[in-house]
């Protein structure tokens, strides 16, 4: 396996293999890698067969976070990171710094996570891809700039790792969706392919920021499956059901638990994110609670 931290390396290393007719794939990830990632490794190498390539890219994007959010705490651990990039046949990680994908940042400091640094980056940088119409809801209205700082990442990952396939896990589903929207828009010849949400036996869904939940809050964190549950068991039973009323329930539900509060809940229509009056059976649910600080995200299809 190699590790790629240049951009120019790896344009270098995609164009030989786009030569050699090599097939690529590209799971785009932050880091501190868990099964759910590991899970997109394995859709991307089916993707392109043994000869293919198979890229996993790591890196904290700054500009996806907003200044007050976790964007230094992130949890980071690229030692254990390249260990199990090893362990599942991953061919390249393309793991480069702040310095490589946002130039402009330098402002003297040296420190890769100060807040300075962070700000740097979100107020020099000026080139943005922006997608208007399914960014606005849900994540969008709770993280104004995040999908901004998404888009634009991932336009750069494919102008940079050059990929025939990229993987993204329905766990973020608005964002997927949206990726999926700025490809066709923007003409990448990319296709995109949206890989099921791994769970822990609990039924919480694996993310990196489940390391935040300590003591009782990792218990208190499968409200959000209790609530997906509920709704489901809601659709499977009365065929249709308000999505209002359903949305009072959700958020009793969820906020039964000492340290939880519900930031949104949304029954909408799973490819084009409208939202819907009526619950049934194939609605998407999506859900956004904080658990103590941590604000955990899920959804499903009904
Ligand atoms: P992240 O490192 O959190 O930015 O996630 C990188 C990619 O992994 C994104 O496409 C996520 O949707 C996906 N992902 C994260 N958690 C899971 C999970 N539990 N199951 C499936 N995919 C996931």
């Amino acid at each position: 396996m190699q590790i790629v931290t240049s951009i120019a390396a790896m344009q270098r290393l995609a164009r030989q293999w786009q030569h050699a007719g090599r097939r690529i794939s590209l799971v785009p990830t932050m880091g501190y890698l868990h099964e759910g990632h590991l899970s997109l490794v394995r859709v991307a190498r089916r993707q392109v067969g043994k000869t293919g390539k198979v890229v996993v890219s790591i890196y904290v994007n700054p500009t996806q976070f907003g200044p007050k959010e976790d964007f230094s705490r992130y949890p980071r651990d690229l030692k254990h990171d390249l260990k199990l990039c090893r362990a599942a046949g991953v061919d390249v990680v393309f793991a480069p710094n702040d310095r490589e994908m946002y130039p402009v940042l330098e402002c003297g400091d040296t420190s890769p996570l100060s807040k300075r640094r962070h700000v740097g980056a979100v107020q020099n940088f000026s080139t943005y891809i922006v997608e208007e119409n399914l960014s606005k809801v849900m994540e969008g209205a709770a993280r104004p700039t995040h999908f901004r700082g998404v888009t634009t990442v991932v336009a750069k990952l494919f102008n940079i790792v050059l990929p025939d396939v990229a993987v993204f896990g329905a766990k973020d589903w608005q964002q997927a969706t949206i990726i999926k929207r700025m490809t066709a828009d923007l003409n990448f010849p990319v296709k995109i392919i949206i890989a099921p949400t791994v769970r822990e036996h609990d039924g919480l869904a694996m993310s990196s920021r489940n390391k935040y939940l300590v003591g009782d809050l990792r218990r208190q964190a499968t409200v959000l499956w209790c609530a997906i549950q509920i709704a489901r068991a809601t659709v499977k039973k009365l065929k249709t059901f308000p999505a209002s009323k359903l949305k009072v329930a959700v958020k009793k539900l969820v906020e039964c638990e000492p340290d939880t509060r519900l930031d949104y809940v949304e029954f909408f229509e799973p490819d084009n994110l409208s939202p819907v009056s009526k619950v049934v059976h194939g609605t998407q649910m999506a859900l956004a609670v904080f658990v103590g600080k941590t604000r955990l995200i899920d959804n499903a299809r009904l």
